[in-house]
């Protein structure tokens, strides 16, 4: 069954210690429907300015991505600007000009209210409770959020959490989200919020997962060479959510090798620039690093 996203399309800018791309394609939804594409056709919500390159269009297009709900405006696209230092778990954020996202409220196609998997990447937490509304009757709903809006939209963010079935977020995120240094007690806290599945991301050190009675701890895998980690966090969720909606199964098996999945095409993600990771790859090199996760994890 089909996966909806929402989020941004973005053009971004990006310096990284190996290297710059200006006005690379990015955005959250780019680099989560090019992961779950592996899966699914991922259906697209999302608005784009008359500036935006056709060639990316094509690219998405070439991965099956289904592009009925992204809009095209007169004016500018989103753009982004982000800087890494050689810690690549910390970047500042150069600029970010929201241009036609500014005043965009999501439309679906009729042909995607009946979507059964939903991420609601991150953007306003408003935005994202409009999409909600009008899916008729999805199955599994995650989100992303981030500290803009932990910080400036709280009680909207919390109406929406009540609302999902799992949040996909960074570790200082759900510090700062929850008030709590010790991430197992902040998950236990954003359950007690109402949203049973709390994935927490710690970038290069990899994810953990809390289930009402269950979690588990998996590793990023050991890359030999990093040149850009943006959208790694929107890849992980669209193999995330793709292997999801590919098999229907959400016990906890079935989710931890999901998030194995997930780490999969985020590893892939942040061996090159925008999205060149991710959108060339064969099905046989997805599951040979999946295969690999499984040997660097096991113990008896
Ligand atoms: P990540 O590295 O997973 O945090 O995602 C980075 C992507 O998010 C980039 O491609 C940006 O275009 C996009 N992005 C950055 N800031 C925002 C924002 N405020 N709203 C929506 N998308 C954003």
């Amino acid at each position: 069954m089909a996966v909806l996203v929402v989020g941004s399309v973005a053009l971004d800018t990006v310096t990284t210690p190996f290297g710059k791309r200006e006005e690379a394609l990015g955005g959250a939804a780019t680099y989560f429907s090019c992961a779950a594409s592996y899966f699914d056709s991922p259906r697209v919500v999302a608005v784009v300015g008359d500036d935006f390159p056709q060639q990316h269009i094509q690219t998405m297009r070439d991965r099956g991505v289904d592009l009925e709900g992204l809009e095209v405006q007169t004016g500018k696209t989103f753009r982004w600007e982000g800087k890494y230092g050689y810690d690549l778990n910390q970047r500042d954020t150069l600029s970010t000009n929201l241009n036609v996202f500014e005043n965009f409220h999501p439309k679906l196609p009729d042909g995607y209210k009946n979507s059964e998997y939903v991420f609601l990447a991150n953007i306003h937490p408003s935005l994202q409770l409009e999409v909600l509304d009008q899916v008729e009757s999805p199955g599994f709903v995650a989100c992303d959020t981030m500290n803009l809006w932990i910080e400036t939209e709280r009680d909207t963010l919390c109406e929406l959490i009540k609302r999902v079935d799992a949040i996909v977020l960074n570790d200082s995120e759900a510090r700062e989200l929850t008030g709590e240094a010790n991430l197992a007690r902040a998950a236990r806290v954003i359950q007690d919020m109402g949203c049973l599945k709390v994935v927490i991301k710690k970038g290069e050190h990899g994810c953990l997962f809390f289930s009402p009675h269950n979690h588990f701890s998996a590793p990023a895998y050991p890359l030999d060479s990093v040149l850009d980690p943006t959208g790694a966090g929107d890849a992980f969720a669209g193999g995330f959510m793709g292997y999801i909606a590919k098999t229907g199964k959400l016990d906890d098996r079935s989710v931890r090798r999901a998030i194995v999945y997930g780490s999969v095409l985020a590893s892939f993600t942040v061996e090159q620039f925008s999205t060149d990771g991710i959108v060339g790859l064969a099905h046989e090199e997805i599951e040979a690093r999946y295969k690999e996760f499984r040997e660097i994890t096991l113990f008896e």
